[in-house]
């Protein structure tokens, strides 16, 4: 009634339940005097469970079931592998993110979670069989750097957890952040302390196990320096005190004190532990000339600045393109093209399994365990492999012969097909350029020899 009174709003009473929270008692009574009813924990509320512990794979089944569902609406057999992918990184990347965005995915969900994907991208039909022609880890890659853009999951949920970290930093001033910051205490001005009791903590013990990660990559904007502890925290481009002056450290007292504290209107107040032995003196100097870049302290709240990118504003996808290119080993060859040229998707597509030397040749048949005999299926001359196949093969050679004798190019062909399409990187801009359109006969080339396969 307070509320109706204040909110103005009406509560539906015949739609609501009272859930308890430990033993309350007379609740049934309660609920008959109010109208509602008495429900239990967990349910869910706003789509998220609540009450339920958060590590528990089973909040995740409706995420499953969601996926599945969609699989089975979506007319698979008259999808080219280019119309799944489509689907892939629209929607079935899109149905975990509400859950992710408060628990952390267990590895179990992820693993299922990839299966569905995997089998949809590859086979689309979930009861046909067939082969899986590039690694699952290559495939959930960035396209820049050699995958299909499909979402890792497990740092997805790491961005997405980070970002309860960025908020906690910036409201803990809010009654969310007031009750984890009474609940855990404070280890800095920034965060509260770690977690390590292991009962009834497992969300934020997760969240907060991520900070060391959001903290080095990013760095503190020091106004009035009252949050900012001179040693330990990441403020000056040099890097932490600590770490880079080391030595320096050892040697000063108050080794906690925040720059507002060693910030006076003349300088620097440093006290240090006893007078400087004649090698030192030339150490403490660089310190200091360092320290004199620092242009002073001003008004204003000291506040993170996340280096992710240039406005130092934490945000979820930047924090997964980074996060998302440290296992590259493929780095140099120049994926984009493939993407950049304006082709149905399954072209390009095939182009990228070609790049990956992955179609299904006798030679990659053959890796699978399956006996054959390797020979061309056009020439009958050699092993036939992807370069031989739709590069140097005499009737592939021949085909590119005439196309390029059509436009007038003189063209020797590389070994590899990497190496022709990296040859052609920059031509692709120029598509609609039809003098200069390397990268498009190739496309067309390609489409041909499919055929002829
Ligand atoms: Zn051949």
């Amino acid at each position: 009634m307070l509320f109706e009174g204040i909110s103005g709003l009406y509560i539906n009473w015949g739609k609501s339940f009272l859930y308890p929270i430990n033993d309350v008692p007379h609740m049934n009574l309660l609920a008959s005097i109010l109208g509602g009813e008495v429900g239990s924990l967990p349910t869910l509320y706003l789509g998220m469970p609540l009450g339920a512990n958060s590590k528990s794979i089973e909040i995740w089944d409706t995420v499953i079931e969601k996926c599945e569902k969609k699989l089975a609406r979506w007319k698979t057999q008259y999808l080219s592998r280019g119309g799944r992918l489509t689907l892939i990184n629209t929607v079935l990347d899109a149905l975990p993110t509400y859950m992710m965005s408060l628990f952390p995915i267990p590895a179990g969900v992820i693993k299922r979670l990839d299966r569905i994907r995997r089998n949809f991208l590859w086979h689309g039909d979930k009861e046909k069989k067939g082969y899986h022609l590039v690694k699952w880890s290559s495939v959930i890659c960035a396209k820049k750097w050699g995958g299909l853009g499909i979402k890792n999951l497990k740092i997805q949920s790491t961005a997405l957890m980070m970002k309860w970290l960025w908020k906690f930093t910036k409201e803990n001033h809010l009654l969310w952040g007031r009750v984890i910051k009474a609940k855990y205490e404070q280890e800095d001005s920034w965060m509260t302390k770690e977690v390590n009791t292991p009962y009834w903590v497992s969300l934020w013990r997760s969240i907060r196990s991520l900070w060391s990660e959001l903290k080095t990559q990013s760095r503190i904007k020091v106004a009035n320096g009252n949050k900012t502890r001179f040693w330990k925290d990441n403020w000056h481009e040099v890097g932490i005190m600590e770490l880079v002056f080391l030595d320096i450290f050892n040697l000063v007292l108050h080794q906690q004190n925040t720059i507002a504290e060693m910030r006076t209107c003349d300088g620097w107040s440093l006290n240090f532990r006893r007078h400087f032995n004649d090698w030192e003196v030339q150490r403490v100097a660089d310190f200091l000339n360092k320290l004199n870049q620092f242009p002073g302290v001003q008004a204003g709240e000291d506040h993170l600045w996340w280096q992710g990118n240039s406005k130092g504003i934490f945000k979820v996808n930047a924090a997964y393109k980074i996060m998302n290119q440290s296992n590259q080993q493929i780095a140099n060859w120049p994926w984009k093209q493939i993407w950049r040229i304006k082709v149905p998707h399954k072209v390009s597509i095939f182009v990228w399994l070609l790049a990956k030397e992955a179609t299904l040749t006798v030679d990659n048949l053959m890796s699978r365990g399956m006996t054959l005999y390797s020979r061309c299926f056009l020439c009958k001359e050699t092993a036939e492999t992807d370069n031989h196949l739709f590069l140097h093969c005499p009737f592939t050679a021949h085909l590119w012969r005439i196309i390029l004798n059509l436009k007038g190019i003189a063209w020797t062909m590389p070994g590899k097909i990497t190496e022709a399409l990296s040859s052609w990187e920059g031509t692709c801009s120029h598509a609609k350029d039809r003098s200069s359109g390397g990268g498009r006969i190739f496309i067309k080339g390609v489409q041909k020899k499919k055929l002829i396969t």
